[in-house]
């Protein structure tokens, strides 16, 4: 049978990257988005965004909502201090099993944590299963219907903080906006908008950069 568009972007990964270089990685699937076939990475171009909020933050407790590929996992996890953690969630077994490849090629399997499961199952769980607190990073990228159910969840769980950042992938395209009208008007947020473009096209997207302030 045909092999899946993960499984080639795995074999494009093993093909081009080193093994123990993450930038080489993330290089590598751009190429096979870029030239070859599309996929939902974040990509190269908010990708740039996503590094420079997670620099500037230098978050210890990272959570991810959508592994897929491994792609933004690998990206986030790279720039991470020592003993920071990642966790990433993915409910999807097949794309679980590629990532788990793709963040192995790139040595970073110590600090990544890869969930299989549903966001709406695991959020709940976060502190009795994995001793979380709370999170400095929340990177959502999963599907758009969860994002505004998820970020009342982590609230109600208290797995946020004062201080605590939100960045959301795809607010414009394909858009969330229940989630941008709750994020732009709570008074639990600062809420910013960083414009760019949606994964290896020219289409207008953007990530959501959001404060809790407690
Ligand atoms: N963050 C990845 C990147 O940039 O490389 C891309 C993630 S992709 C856009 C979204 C992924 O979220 C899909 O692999 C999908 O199976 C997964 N997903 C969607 N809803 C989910 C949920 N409620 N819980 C766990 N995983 C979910
Ligand atoms: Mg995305």
């Amino acid at each position: 049978t045909r092999s899946t568009r993960p499984q080639r972007l795995l074999k494009a990964v093993q093909k081009r990257a080193t093994r123990g270089d993450p930038q080489s990685v993330i290089s590598a699937i751009d190429h096979f988005c870029r030239h070859s076939e599309w996929a939902m990475n974040v990509g190269d171009e908010k990708g740039s965004i996503l590094d420079s909020v997670v620099s500037e933050l230098n978050p210890e407790k990272v959570l991810e909502l959508g592994t897929y590929c491994g792609y933004s996992t690998v990206r986030i996890a790279r720039l991470l201090p020592p003993g920071a953690r990642l966790i990433t969630l993915e409910f999807n077994a097949d794309y679980a099993a590629i990532a788990r490849q793709v963040i192995s090629w790139a040595g970073l399997e110590d600090k990544i944590q890869l969930v299989e499961g549903a966001s709406e199952d695991w959020i709940p769980r976060m502190k009795e299963h994995f001793g979380i607190e709370t999170f400095d990073f929340v990177f959502l990228d999963h599907w758009k219907d969860r994002y505004l159910p998820d970020t009342k969840l982590m609230e109600d769980c208290g797995l946020l903080r004062k201080g605590t950042v939100l960045l959301a992938d795809n607010v414009i395209c394909p858009g969330v906006p229940d989630y941008l009208e709750y994020v732009r008007n709570s008074l639990s947020y600062k809420s910013s908008y960083f414009k760019s473009h949606l994964e290896y096209t020219k289409a207008e997207d953007g990530l959501e950069k959001s404060v809790f302030l407690g």
